[in-house]
């Protein structure tokens, strides 16, 4: 028998199951239907970035940092290391119970919110109308005048080296190796490929990363990837640009890579290859051949500031809705769609998503980059900072990277905000506060700074717009 609802929301990663509590927040009677199972079968909410994303990757990059800073730089405090020993086992276990903890968290938010959860597949067949299939092969219709589409994103293949889950991997694969190996090849010098690059190099791995396009994250900072790409090779990961791969064979235990680089072929063996190309949306079956809801030609669900698709009452948010493929944006889209259900008009502004890197020093922006400003013509200033020159981050021992922000040169508000640093993750939020707010370089740079803090180096980059930073020379 069907079962009616004010919302369904198909896929409980951060864009479903946060859109399913502020709904159900707002008083609606909301349904939630997630088929993702662990690895030892069981239900498991929190989608991609609970289970196989943003939290698991997170927690080897720490244990790992630590691994490496007690080799590099513990002695320096004084701090003998003698007897240290990896146990990645424990390293995973650690992992796979903050996972644990957070997915677990979630379900305890679906009851205490009133949530229905189904555990398995919905496909949208109507307007108002979700045909479920559950795990255990159950079946049931869903009613609802309002449907979210949340279904997230899936790792991209490439034809020439296709996933085995043993030699050949995708970043879940990546995650959960049970032994460092000792040459470790990545395709794409994205943020998965630098992120778990550095996980693995951090534990041991020689890692070799090979990068299609000839520019380094493109999307960065020049100034500023030029200086991350120096101290990644510095530290030892590889990373070969304008790198094309031809082809990658199983031989035996390892994997033969063939490349195009500079017009010569080369070869390269790993023991292990990670594919960390991109991601595609996920729309398998969630959509009935007739149901009507628009996809484009990149496989993303179009929609409005809203949330909204071609059809009335059909939403998408989070990765499948298209790009940035980041759960903060997601997490956003899926309070504005709910907000929007109950008649509020918030949006999430795509203007306004910071980007982070969680390479050691982080690397984090928000905004407009100098050359776009460049090429779009808009005369901007541009303040800039190293963290040599900040007390707190000389006392951490992390005196690498800078900071950089971006004002109009005619208004002085603020345009973009570039970080390269430690906790670049956390400063980066005071650059999204102040040009959410309009903020001026002057604004931030008449804001009292606690002392010592990393983000003076924000309040110097600020002054440096103005040519009156106090601890660099201004240029
Ligand atoms: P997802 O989290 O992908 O969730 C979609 C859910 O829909 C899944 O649980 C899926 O099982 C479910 N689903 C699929 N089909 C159906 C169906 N038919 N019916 C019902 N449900 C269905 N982002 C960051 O912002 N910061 C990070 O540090 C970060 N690190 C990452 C690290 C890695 C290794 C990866 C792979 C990704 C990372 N991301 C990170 C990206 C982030 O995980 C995604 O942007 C985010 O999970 C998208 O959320 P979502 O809700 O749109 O989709
Ligand atoms: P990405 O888009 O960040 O990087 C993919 C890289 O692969 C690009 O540099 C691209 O030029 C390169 N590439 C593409 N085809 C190639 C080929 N044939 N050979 C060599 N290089 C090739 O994608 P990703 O690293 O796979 O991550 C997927 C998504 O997950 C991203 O969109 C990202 O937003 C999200 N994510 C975010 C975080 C974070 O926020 N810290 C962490 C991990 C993943």
């Amino acid at each position: 028998m069907a079962q009616n609802f004010d919302v369904v929301v198909l896929g409980a990663g951060p864009g479903g199951y946060v859109s399913a509590i502020r709904a159900a927040q707002l008083g609606f009677k909301v349904a939630v239907v997630e088929p993702w199972c662990d690895t030892q079968g069981k239900p498991s909410l929190g989608g991609t970035c609970l289970n196989v994303g943003c939290i698991p990757s997170k927690a080897l990059l720490e244990s790992s940092a630590l691994w490496e800073a007690a080799h590099t730089s513990w002695a320096s405090h004084g701090i003998g290391t003698a007897g240290l020993r990896l146990d990645l086992e424990a390293m995973q276990a650690r992992k796979d119970k903050v996972v644990r903890q957070l997915t677990g968290g979630v379900a305890g938010l679906m009851r205490s919110n009133h949530i229905t959860v189904f555990h398995g597949h919905g496909q949208l067949v109507q307007q108002g109308k979700v045909s479920f299939r559950g795990i255990d092969e159950t079946a049931d219709e869903l009613l609802a005048p309002h449907v979210i589409i949340a279904t997230g994103s899936v790792p991209v293949t490439l034809p020439m080296a296709p996933f085995d889950n043993e030699r050949i991997l995708d970043s879940t694969g990546a995650l959960a190796l049970e032994a460092v190996p000792e040459r470790l090849g990545i395709i794409g010098a994205g943020v998965i490929g630098l992120e778990l690059g550095s996980v693995w190099r951090r534990l041991g791995a020689e890692v070799i990363i090979l990068e299609a396009l000839s520019d380094f994250l493109p999307a960065a900072d020049e100034q500023l990837a030029r200086s991350a790409l120096k101290l990644y090779g510095e530290q030892g990961l590889t990373i070969q640009l304008g790198a094309t791969l031809q082809s990658a064979h199983r031989q035996g235990d390892q994997v033969l890579l063939r490349f195009q680089q500079n017009d010569s072929v080369q070869e390269l063996v790993v023991d292990k290859l990670v594919v960390a190309v991109g991601r595609r949306p996920f729309t398998d079956g969630v959509l009935a051949r007739d149901c009507g809801v628009t996809v484009n030609e990149r496989g993303f669900i179009p929609v409005d500031r809203y949330g909204r698709t071609n059809i009335e009452g059909v939403y998408a948010i989070g990765d499948v809705a298209g790009p940035p493929l980041l759960a903060h944006k997601a997490m956003e889209e899926g309070m504005a769609v709910a907000e929007w259900i109950k008649g509020e008009r918030s949006s999430c502004d795509h203007r306004l998503i910071p980007s982070v890197i969680y390479t050691h020093p982080e690397f984090a922006w928000v905004g407009e980059t100098e050359q776009a400003l460049r090429d779009k013509g808009i005369a901007c200033h541009a303040g800039v900072v190293p963290f040599a020159a900040n007390g707190r981050a000389l006392a951490m021992g992390e005196s690498e990277g800078m900071v950089k922000i971006i004002s109009d040169a005619k208004t002085d508000e603020i345009l973009g905000v570039h970080i390269l640093g430690p906790f670049a993750s956390e400063l980066i939020t005071e650059g999204v506060t102040a040009m959410a707010y309009g903020a001026s370089s002057e604004d931030v740079a008449r804001t009292i700074h606690a002392h010592p803090t990393l983000s003076e180096a924000i309040h110097e980059a600020a002054l440096a717009c103005d040519k009156r930073a106090i601890h660099v020379r201004n240029r």
